[in-house]
């Protein structure tokens, strides 16, 4: 009796042994978080590395939602509060990253890219996660009020991890980054754990690393207005993200309104309907995706210069493709797409660099 019982257990803890080291070769989770499914997939990781991982990462997740909400009271809104009273507060080092990060992309991209906004955003209605929002613009005077005071990231002065802003007008909305830099921080974490392969994918928004078995990974690209426009391979560590003007904004009668502002009038984007970027790191694609979306149909190739940009894809509002030689090198598109080949601007001239310089 005694020993059947042990042959038994002997058998199920080699059952055990077996399935946790067993490596499969694709391993696949969905987490739910910043309004959105994050799909997580995995290769050739043991069973037990993929379900500490898909743990780990939920509860990264979630902490991150709640430090960086635009709204909710947290963390950021903390901050926000304290910048407008002219205190001093103290914060942690990945909100001080995304400061800095911010700080130099909003320098190079000449203000488009610009997270201490969130006044305006608010004033537009745009936090919030019921889309469409309804009714008209709101009043110009609201808008001008801000634009007066110039909020920028760069008014924010960082001690260790100590914060003060000089404007009261700063207000921080990490929504053109929190994305990128979730995925940045999940990768870092997989790669800690041990993991080489993987992709971390919200939306299409994503970046990986390693391959996929004997292939690299192969990711959509995402269309305006849903849909695919084509598919790219991602090499070994990248990230790719869209931006786009047609998911999220503000309808009345007569007009939509993205979600996305030109900092420097406080008004929505016009004629880009999406941009999608591919780079080493989360945070600078999806900085940057927005940025270009800004810089619009005339200045994306010139920011995207300023930026060290490349490969670029542009959609305008009639379906058009412009795209750098490099992502047409690197994009395989789903059906017939007219497109027109444009270079980005590493020489810029003195137009452009007026542009960049203007309302800094
Ligand atoms: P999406 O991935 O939804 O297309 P983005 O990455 O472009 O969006 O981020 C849009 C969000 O960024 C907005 O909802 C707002 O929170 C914020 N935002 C809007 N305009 C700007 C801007 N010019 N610079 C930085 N952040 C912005
Ligand atoms: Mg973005």
């Amino acid at each position: 009796m005694h020993k059947t019982r042990s042959i038994i257990v002997t058998v199920v803890v080699c059952l055990v042994l077996l399935a946790a080291c067993h490596r499969n070769q694709e391993q696949n989770a969905e987490l739910f978080v910043f309004g959105t499914i994050v799909e997580i997939k995995l290769w050739g990781a043991t069973l037990e590395q993929s379900d500490r991982a898909f743990e780990e990462l939920q509860q990264m997740f979630n902490g991150m939602h709640r430090d960086w909400h635009a709204w909710e009271p947290g963390r950021l809104t903390n901050i926000n509060k304290a910048f407008a009273q002219g205190q001093t507060v103290e914060s942690d080092a990945d909100i001080v990253a995304m400061i800095q990060y911010s700080q130099e992309i909003e320098q190079r991209s000449g203000g488009r890219f610009n997270p201490a906004i969130g006044g305006l955003i608010n004033l537009w209605g745009f936090h919030t996660s019921d889309y469409p929002v309804i009714g008209p613009p709101p009043d110009q005077a609201g808008i001008d009020e801000i634009l007066s005071h110039h909020p920028s990231s760069r008014d924010i002065h960082i001690d260790g991890l100590q914060l003060r802003s000089e404007n009261p007008y700063v207000q921080l909305d990490f929504g053109g980054i929190a994305k990128g830099y979730a995925v940045d921080l999940a990768i870092g974490h997989l790669r800690n754990m041990g993991i080489t392969n993987a992709i971390v994918n919200a939306g299409g928004d994503l970046r990986a690393m390693g391959r996929h078995g004997d292939r690299p990974w192969n990711v959509a690209v995402r269309k305006p207005g849903g849909g695919i426009i084509g598919a790219v391979q991602v090499r070994d560590d990248e990230a790719l993200f869209t931006s786009g003007n047609y998911e999220r904004f503000r309808q009345d009668q007569l007009k939509r309104y993205p979600h996305i502002l030109d900092p420097r009038t406080g008004w929505p984007v016009k004629d880009v309907a999406s941009v999608t970027v591919i780079a080493s790191e989360g945070i600078v694609a999806d900085a940057a995706a927005t940025a270009l979306v800004v810089a619009g149909l005339d200045g994306w190739s010139a920011v995207a210069g300023a930026l060290n940009l490349d490969p670029v894809l542009v959609v305008d509002e009639s379906g058009m493709v412009y795209l750098t030689p490099e992502m047409e090198q690197r994009i395989q598109f789903s059906g017939d797409v007219e497109r027109v080949i444009v270079d980005v601007k590493l020489q810029l001239n003195s137009d452009d660099i007026q542009l960049l310089r203007q309302h800094q």
